[in-house]
């Protein structure tokens, strides 16, 4: 009860004294009197015999427990450092013993040799060495096929039925044979026949046989794939075959295309008992042809056209039916159709007004579609050597004959005289 006398104490007088901080509103007020009576009842308890044993409250409470969190805190973030810095110092041997290893592998493989020239010996500890330089001379695709190469792939050639001159039987041929399924697939369909897988052409050289076939794709605007003969034999064994389907696997993948595979007799001779590996190779490789004729389907959007200047040298089965059955013959051109590859072919030349074609529409040698284009433009190049703008009719003359003549001179004949 000590407690209350000296609160009334402060009431009594003494205030400045006992209580500095203490305001004298509050004394006024009576009620600050209650905080001081805790302090005195712990201060009690303080005296008895339990109080000894017990832990002292340290006050404010809450302050202490911020401060409890905040060290809590702390001693997480050292606990981690600790693990950290002994896991850092548990790896660092690991990563040495690894740079070792690494280190030792490099001395077993050594460092690359390359070959160099001793230019001059400078000293017994120094010399002048040139080595190579190598370069990059090219970056390869992901999927380089070389024997793709070997065919010429054009999208829609530029010649045109316009650019032939005659041969309308053999223009009619085509679009029936190898035109109007690619276009018109469905009029087949509707009289119920397949189309024809593709044909033949065969006939003279020079007579306009590659010219039709890049017409045909020219008015489909298919994908022209260009093979020679000579190119489906290749060196090594098995090579040739796998060449041919390429071909019309790359033909399917861009289709709708035409395969034009010239100079068929190459490959497509008549079989014989074939004695060499060479010639066996080359069998194979028709085989493979015949074999991708019959397996690609007639109405699909691949078309073959197969050109040859000897075609009764061709093995049959290429030709029989079901197979490439339409043969288209080119013969050499008649007065009607040399007249007209003429026109073709100086249609864009500056004549003299003395040139007279006639003249030579109207001889008596034969002439292929090619050896008339061989004319125009010799006689072009000989206006050009003297540097003339017009062509004359000596010219044309005098390009006829060098033209005759060096057809002439391919004959073998002329070889045993
Ligand atoms: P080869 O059998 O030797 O391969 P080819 O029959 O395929 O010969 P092309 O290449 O078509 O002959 O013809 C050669 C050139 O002759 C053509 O580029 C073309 O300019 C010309 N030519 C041939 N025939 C005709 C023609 N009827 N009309 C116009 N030009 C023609």
């Amino acid at each position: 009860m000590g407690q209350g006398s000296p609160g009334s104490m402060n009431r009594q007088g003494l205030p400045g004294d006992r209580k500095p901080d203490g305001s004298d509103k509050k004394e006024k007020k009576f009620e600050p009197a209650a905080p001081p009576a805790r302090v005195g009842r712990k201060q009690r308890k303080q005296k008895g015999p339990e109080a000894a044993a017990r832990l002292p409250t340290v006050t404010p409470l809450s302050k202490c427990k911020l401060r409890l969190l905040k060290l809590e805190r702390i001693k997480d973030y050292l606990l981690m450092e600790e693990v950290f810095v002994a896991n850092q110092e548990n790896l660092k041997p690991h990563e040495e013993k690894a740079e070792e290893d690494r280190s030792k592998v490099d001395d077993l493989r050594g460092s690359p040799m390359s070959v160099g020239n001793l230019e001059e010996l400078i000293d017994e500890n120094h010399a002048i060495v040139s080595s190579s330089v190598l370069s990059v001379v090219g970056l390869l695709q992901d999927e380089v096929d070389p024997m793709v190469s070997v065919m010429k792939v054009e999208k829609a050639p530029l010649e045109s039925y316009a650019d032939i001159g005659g041969l309308d039987a053999q223009i009619q041929e085509i679009k029936e044979a190898v035109e109007l399924p690619l276009t018109h697939p469905e009029l087949y369909e509707d009289i119920g026949i397949k189309p024809p897988k593709g044909v033949i052409l065969y006939g003279e050289p020079g007579t306009g046989k590659t010219l039709l076939a890049k017409a045909v794709a020219n008015s489909t605007s298919a994908t022209f794939l260009r093979v020679v003969g000579s190119e489906l034999i290749q060196k090594y064994l098995g090579d040739g075959p796998k060449l041919v389907r390429e071909l019309f696997r790359v033909a399917d993948d861009l289709s709708p295309s035409i395969v034009f595979i010239d100079e068929i007799d190459a490959v497509g001779t008549k079989r014989y008992d074939a004695h060499s590996g060479g010639e066996r190779e080359i069998q194979r490789t028709m085989l493979e042809l015949l074999n991708q004729l019959d397996g690609f389907d007639s109405r699909g959007d691949v078309k073959v056209i197969l050109a040859t200047n000897r075609i009764e040298s061709l093995d049959p089965a290429l030709l029989r039916p079901g197979r490439i059955d339409r043969k288209i013959e080119f013969p050499l051109p008649d007065i009607k159709t040399r007249r007209r590859i003429f026109q073709i072919h100086t249609a864009r030349m500056t004549l003299a007004d003395d040139v007279n074609l006639e003249e030579f529409v109207m001889t008596k040698d034969e002439f292929s579609g090619a050896d008339i284009k061989a004319i125009c433009t010799e006689a072009g190049l000989l206006a050009l050597r003297e540097r003339r703008m017009k062509v004359t009719h000596a010219d044309f003359k005098k390009a006829k004959e060098k033209v005759m003549f060096k057809k002439k001179e391919g004959v073998p004949e002329g070889l045993y005289m």
